[in-house]
């Protein structure tokens, strides 16, 4: 599954709620070389979600159908919707940019770091559970259930982080991008 472009292959994960999409944000401000896949996903848009830009959102039909054509990298079912990288997002942003990064949940990163071993992965953790529990809250269109399955998955997926090549305490967001910053440019 390895091609020549291994090397440019950077997987940023952690629980929901742990600032991913924050840090892969500033850090994309910080280092021009790096690009995100664009997932694709079942859930219903946020409001200000665009299509094609936060994820390519589309039927639970339509996913399946992608799913039997072999056109998903890696998929995933995650608090009762699907997510998925397309197998052409990686050339899509490796034909732009210099590094790939995929900004993805853990079961979906540890898939990758199989199918491409010399990825460089990256746990982002929450600097504490309330935190966790805050940042997840804010976002709108949750019921309580929805907020505690999350939370329980949250901790599930934390005792994983020893499988990746580094864990980062998302504390400090300036400090976070600048550990994740480093360990690109290492
Ligand atoms: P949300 O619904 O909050 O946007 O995303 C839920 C979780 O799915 C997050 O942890 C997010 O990183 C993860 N996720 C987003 N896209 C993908 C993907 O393509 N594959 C996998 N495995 N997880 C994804």
């Amino acid at each position: 599954m390895e091609n020549q472009k291994k090397g440019c292959l950077y997987i940023i994960s952690g629980p929901s709620g742990c600032g991913k999409n924050t840090v892969f944000d500033a850090l994309a401000a910080k280092d021009p070389h790096i690009g995100q896949t664009v997932s694709t996903t079942t859930r219903k848009p946020r409001d200000g979600e665009r299509d094609g830009v936060d994820y390519y959102f589309i039927s639970e039909s339509e996913f399946l159908q992608k799913i039997d054509n072999n056109e998903f990298l890696e998929h995933v079912c995650y608090a009762n919707n699907y997510y998925g990288t397309l197998r052409s997002e990686i050339d899509r942003v490796l034909n732009e940019y210099e590094k790939a990064a995929l900004v993805i949940e853990i079961n979906g990163a540890l898939n990758i770091k199989k199918l491409y071993p010399s990825a460089v992965s990256v746990f982002l953790m929450p600097p504490s559970l309330e935190t966790l529990r805050e940042r997840i809250a804010c976002r709108g269109g949750m019921s309580d259930e929805d907020l505690e399955r999350r939370m329980q998955t949250a901790l599930q997926e934390m005792e994983q982080r020893y499988l990746y090549d580094y864990i980062v305490v998302n504390d400090i967001l300036e400090k976070t991008v600048e550990e994740v910053y480093n360990i690109i440019n290492k």
